[in-house]
């Protein structure tokens, strides 16, 4: 290892006593794709695909969406990739989706809630996107799963689920972003085969404190122990349904973090392609009873500072 540190993720990645951690990347176009192939990437844990609509006038055609995936996920032939759905509102505006105004974005209709309320010629946009990612996976090779955003509750969970089955989606999962999801993981976990947690939307909904605002910075730190114990819960909920957790939000870019999520029982770990190696390297230089003891230290802190200090003492306590 050099005094750069590491450059490439060498997967599969485990923890010094073989404890499975999946390495993944966010993407959101065919660039980071091809630099997630090239750090090594097991694979994608997040494919934001607003980009593809962002600049769009028009829903882009079926074929074009098709065409414009593959090229996305071509880089990752032969690996999963976890493809969210198009997910509006708040701070991802999509010009042709015509969303009335609202008084509170970040708390309206964004999300799956757009395709989620009845609005018949926004169901379409869903659908048509379903399709498209599932032919994408097709033409690209790779294995596709798909998950929803801004789910808050089990039957959001369950709609979703049964229309990317008839799309033909074989993997379906949700994001973890509403606390009420985290409170009524038991019923929500039955409904999907995986869930991925977005710290980012999670944090600012825990906290009530806008993720775009500077002066809530301090709030919206993923070491806070609030959010940490949340995560417990839902890490705690999901061993007890055999369900995947994976996180994708910020947190995971943390190599210090990442040990502290391993610890709390999160199967996989999700961020942008150059902060992987050194995620990848922290947990391979871990035991899984370090990450344990990272987690509880930090869990137990009176405050994020507190949190992050802890949980470096914990996991390693002979330096
Ligand atoms: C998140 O909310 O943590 C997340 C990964 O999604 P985005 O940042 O795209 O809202
Ligand atoms: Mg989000």
């Amino acid at each position: 290892r050099s005094a750069a540190g590491p450059t490439t993720v060498d997967g599969p990645v485990t923890t010094t006593d073989g404890h499975r951690v999946a390495v993944v990347a966010n993407i959101a176009e065919a660039k980071d794709a091809e630099r997630a192939a090239a750090v090594g990437a097991e694979g994608v844990g997040l494919l934001r695909t607003e980009l593809t609509f962002l600049s769009a006038a028009t829903e882009p055609s079926p074929p074009d969406q098709r065409a414009g995936y593959a090229a996305t996920m071509a880089p990752l032939h032969g690996r999963p990739v976890t493809a969210r759905t198009l997910d509006a509102g708040a701070d991802k505006p999509v010009p042709f989706l015509a969303m009335a105004p609202e008084p509170n974005p970040a708390l309206g209709v964004r999300g799956q809630r757009v395709f989620d309320r009845g609005a018949a010629d926004h169901d379409g946009v869903l659908d048509r996107q379903l399709a498209a990612l599932v032919g994408g996976a097709v033409d690209a090779g790779v294995r596709l799963k798909v998950m929803a955003p801004m789910i808050a509750t089990a039957a959001e969970a369950r709609r979703f689920v049964a229309r990317a089955r008839a799309a033909g989606a074989g993997e379906v999962g949700v994001m973890i972003e509403v606390p009420a999801a985290v409170l009524g993981a038991r019923e929500l976990l039955a409904e999907v085969d995986f869930v991925s947690v977005g710290t980012n939307d999670l944090t600012q909904y825990l906290f009530a404190a806008d993720r775009q605002s500077g002066a809530l910075a301090g709030l919206n730190d993923p070491w806070q122990p609030a959010l940490l114990r949340l995560l417990e819960q839902l890490c705690r909920e999901a061993a007890v349904s055999g369900t995947p957790v994976g996180v994708c939000g910020e947190a995971a870019a943390d190599p210090d973090l990442a040990v502290v999520l391993v610890g709390l029982g999160v199967t996989s770990l999700s961020a942008s392609p150059a902060a992987l190696p050194a995620v990848a390297a922290r947990i391979a230089a871990s035991d899984l009873d370090a990450c344990r003891r990272a987690a509880s230290a930090a869990l137990a802190a009176p405050d994020a500072a507190t949190a992050r200090a802890s949980a470096g003492a914990a996991a390693s306590p002979g330096l």
